[in-house]
């Protein structure tokens, strides 16, 4: 059985034919009128043929001109759309007469243009300023589409993951180690290290599309300093209550004792009781010295100065400091010269207690301290590394307070902390990954 054959529909004249065909048939009436009237006329065959000749060619020729007149105006009309549609709005209809149906028409197609060009100005604009805000604000932000592979970042993204976008486009979220935030509750404070800093982070998370398609965006808020701040308020007016009552306690202990002292000697019992007596008030007044200095030195935490900057040789402020602990000799391994704009002194301060420690840690070891320095135009770095035990946990460590040594103060390393900051610096205690041992780094500007 053959399939029935299906004839295509003829397809319609186009709309130049159509118009061409009927001011021809317009015209034809008058045309065949004419004609059969000079036929029927008693006029010379010269005449028929030059009035007829005349009546067909105005005929064809008035016909080709409507024809020209109607399209004309829709060619324009339509390459005038076209250059909107590819996004040039230069181009201006020109019109003769605005009250006209073509010259309204084009004066619509005009002014069209004209609000496409502002709107399209206008995006620009708003593209703009939100792409002058992204990358400027020191918050980082990311875009990650529904395969979780990154699609945006600004500059402060850039600098948190040490990376130009270019080459972290399109990676994954695993991969960026950014995964975890994506998926913890939002918005929520992290403690986390990055390649180029570690502190607590704020992430907040929301979901957008783009082109049809769900997208996360992802903000890292660095409140490292902010908390740190609120933090150290708090201690500190702990310890000013502190140091207030215990003081107040101390001074009459402390006099007490020696007065109870100076009693006992007079005495001059010889009995054991008496030397039981003694070294106990002994006791009383050395442990209430030493409370005394212990509260003095967290007094220092409470009111340390801003830093009063000068610009000194990182090297030699290294080497001075290396000297100065008998205990064990501390190498330096000699970074790059440079010099730092910083409180030298303070500096100084940061140094002492991170050799301190890394010589407390050596001690029982026998392992060595080294120190060096490294840089760049913009930052400074020194490196203590010890081959003592390593650090259990960096929980603790920056707590007013918190100490491991029978005679330590829990001080040294929030106080160096402190400054570190207050120099818009960083100061980081990690386990070393190339040996038994830890490492600290003091970053500061230059
Ligand atoms: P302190 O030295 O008076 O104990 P710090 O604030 O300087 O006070 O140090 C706090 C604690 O951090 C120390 O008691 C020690 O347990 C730990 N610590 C600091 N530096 C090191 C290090 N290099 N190696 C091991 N532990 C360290």
């Amino acid at each position: 059985m053959t399939a029935p054959r299906v004839t295509p529909p003829r397809p319609p004249p186009p709309h130049e034919r159509r118009v061409f065909l009927l001011a021809l048939a317009a015209g034809l009436p008058g045309v065949a009128a004419t004609l059969v009237l000079l036929n029927v006329g008693d006029y010379p065959a010269r005449t028929v043929w030059t009035v007829g000749g005349f009546a067909v060619g105005a005929w064809i020729v008035g016909t080709a001109i409507l024809r020209e007149r109607i399209i004309r105006p829709l060619q324009t009309l339509s390459n005038m759309l076209a250059a909107l549609r590819e996004g040039d709005f230069s181009l201006r209809a020109r019109m003769s007469h605005s009250d006209d149906a073509l010259g309204l028409a084009l004066m619509e197609i005009n002014m069209l243009g004209e609000t496409l060009r502002s709107q399209r100005l206008g995006a620009l604009e708003a593209t703009s300023l939100l792409r002058a805000v992204m990358s400027e604000i020191d918050v980082a932000i990311f875009a990650f589409d529904d395969s979780r592979q990154l699609r945006l970042s600004n500059r402060a993204g850039e600098r948190l993951l040490a990376q130009r976008f270019e080459r972290i486009a399109g990676r994954s979220a695993e991969s960026l180690g950014l995964a975890e935030l994506l998926q913890s509750d939002s918005p929520r404070v992290h403690d986390r290290t990055f390649p180029e800093r570690s502190g607590r982070w704020e992430v907040r998370r929301t979901a957008f599309r783009q082109e049809g398609r769900p997208h996360t965006l992802l903000v890292i808020t660095d409140v490292t300093k902010s908390l740190r701040e609120e933090e150290l308020q708090a201690w500190q007016r702990l310890v000013r209550v502190l140091s207030h009552e215990i003081n107040n306690s101390l001074a009459p202990i402390k006099s007490l004792a020696g007065s109870l002292q100076e009693v006992a000697v007079r005495a001059g019992g010889a009995a054991d009781s008496d030397d039981d007596l003694r070294r106990g008030l002994d006791i009383i007044a050395a442990r209430a010295d030493s409370l005394s200095r212990f509260m003095s030195s967290y007094a220092r935490l409470a009111r340390l100065p801003a830093p009063n900057k000068r610009a000194f040789d990182l090297g030699a402020l290294v080497r001075r400091i290396a000297a100065l602990d008998a205990r064990l000799p501390v190498t330096v391994d000699p970074g790059p010269s440079m010099e730092v704009r910083a409180d030298a002194d303070q500096l100084e301060q940061v140094l002492i207690n991170l050799v301190r420690n890394a010589i407390d840690a050596c001690l029982s070891e026998r392992g060595a301290v080294h120190v060096t320095w490294q840089g760049d135009e913009g930052w400074a770095e020194v490196l203590v590394t010890d081959e003592g035990p390593g650090i259990g946990g960096t929980t603790n460590l920056f707590i007013p307070f918190f100490t491991t040594k029978p005679d330590g103060s829990g001080i040294g390393l929030v106080l160096s902390r402190q400054i570190a900051e207050g120099h818009g610096g960083t100061l980081i205690i990690e386990n070393r990954s190339d040996a038994r041992g830890a490492v600290a780094r003091l970053r500061v500007p230059r």
